[in-house]
């Protein structure tokens, strides 16, 4: 039984992530940075466009060039165009071989038979082992399709030389639950991953794409990486298709902190997406875990109180470990001690040396003025910048 401990990541930022809707394409120079990075973190494997328009391929070669220690895929279709356009990047080793197999999709999307899409399937795989790439299979919307003939298809795909079978959660239709009356094995996501493994296990490796439809994309992934998946295909931000995919950045941190992987370089998380967040014109939402600009932020008086006493009574980890910063907020439901303490910090910063004396009638004037006048009577809303609360204490003629 595999570990989750030796668990991997193909980040698809670069792929799933720039099909989000209306995201703005980053040119390949900016893409390189985001790669860049990735790598620098210790992602396994990147998956990229690499057959359709110059902006794509130029990406790809830039990536391909650059050596980089990350495995670097080209995303395809099933079928030797998409394959024999791929061939033609410099120091290609590997591609993602793309096809539905539900009957939805055969039916209502590609009108084709299961024999064609097997046939498209196994063809194409084998195509590009002849070619003397190393392939994953991408088993599009397979967490609703026929087991009897999913079966099938991991069969042949294994004939034809795929490394990986990718299990794609399209629409988010899988959940961390055992199969029973209401859960069939297709959704199960522990269930259908031991299945899978019971039969070929020793023959291919599997990885789990998660979307986030039900909001169940990181739980699945770590569910599947905890039943045997090798392989995790995450974004960054979980920029992708509607509600997206699983946070790359999700995965990774909870891979460190509930089982001690330390390999990948979490320090520069932030700063990733803060770079996709750019680049892609896209907003982090404030409350975003992890990478937020309010995951170490505190505003109210209790947890203000208790993290300037002992960051640790409110904060997970230190927000340094991923790239964060912390930030003290001072508005509705502020406590006197966050005030005092962003007040002697302030002081510090002006290089005002004088002693501070928490009984000055000034100090105790600009709390009362903070606390009452301004939120407690209702007349301010939202919390105070910093270049606001310096405003206040000059008026207090404390700096
Ligand atoms: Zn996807």
């Amino acid at each position: 039984m595999k570990k989750i401990q030796d668990a991997k990541i193909d980040d698809s930022t670069l792929r799933d992530g720039l099909q989000m809707p209306g995201i703005r394409a980053p040119s390949p120079e900016d893409r390189f940075i985001i790669a860049e990075i990735l790598n620098d973190i210790g992602i396994d494997r990147m998956e990229l466009f690499g057959t359709w328009y110059d902006v794509d391929r130029k990406t790809a070669q830039l990536l391909l060039d650059a050596g980089f220690k990350s495995r670097v895929a080209i995303w395809v279709r099933a079928n030797t165009a998409d394959i024999d356009e791929a061939l033609k990047l410099n120091g290609i080793k590997e591609v993602g071989i793309s096809h539905p197999i539900s009957k939805i999709h055969l039916d209502y999307k590609l009108r084709i038979s299961e024999e064609e899409a097997f046939n498209r399937i196994s063809g194409a795989v084998k195509y590009a082992t002849d070619h003397g790439l190393r392939s994953f299979y991408h088993a599009e919307d397979c967490t609703r399709a026929d087991w009897t003939f999913e079966k099938k298809i991991i069969q042949a795909v294994i004939e034809a030389g795929a490394e990986c079978y990718r299990i794609c959660d399209t629409v988010g239709a899988s959940l961390s639950a055992h199969t029973s009356d209401l859960i069939p094995l297709e959704r199960s996501v522990p269930d259908r991953i031991k299945a899978i493994n019971k039969l070929f296990g020793d023959k291919i490796e599997l990885e789990f794409h998660g979307h986030d439809d039900l909001g169940n994309a990181v739980t699945n992934t770590l569910t599947a990486l905890n039943n045997g998946a090798t392989w995790a295909s995450t974004t960054m931000l979980g920029i992708g298709e509607r509600s997206g995919n699983a946070e790359t950045e999700k995965v990774i941190m909870n891979l460190y902190y509930h089982y001690n992987v330390n390999r990948y370089k979490i320090e520069r998380l932030t700063e990733c997406c803060q770079k996709i967040s750019r680049f892609c014109d896209i907003k982090i939402p404030n409350n975003k875990a992890i990478v937020g600009p309010n995951v170490f932020t505190h505003q109210s008086g209790i947890h203000s109180d208790g993290v300037i006493k002992h960051p640790e009574t409110y904060e997970l980890y230190p927000p340094e470990k991923v790239g964060n910063i912390r930030r003290l907020f001072i508005g509705s439901y502020s406590g006197k001690n966050v005030i005092l303490h962003k007040l002697k910090e302030l002081i510090k910063e002006e290089g005002k040396s004088k002693s501070f004396d928490e009984n000055d009638g000034r100090v105790k004037g600009l709390i009362d003025y903070i606390q009452n006048n301004l939120f407690g009577s209702g007349a301010r809303h939202s919390p105070l910048t910093e270049g606001e609360f310096k405003m206040i204490v000059r008026m207090f003629a404390l700096i």
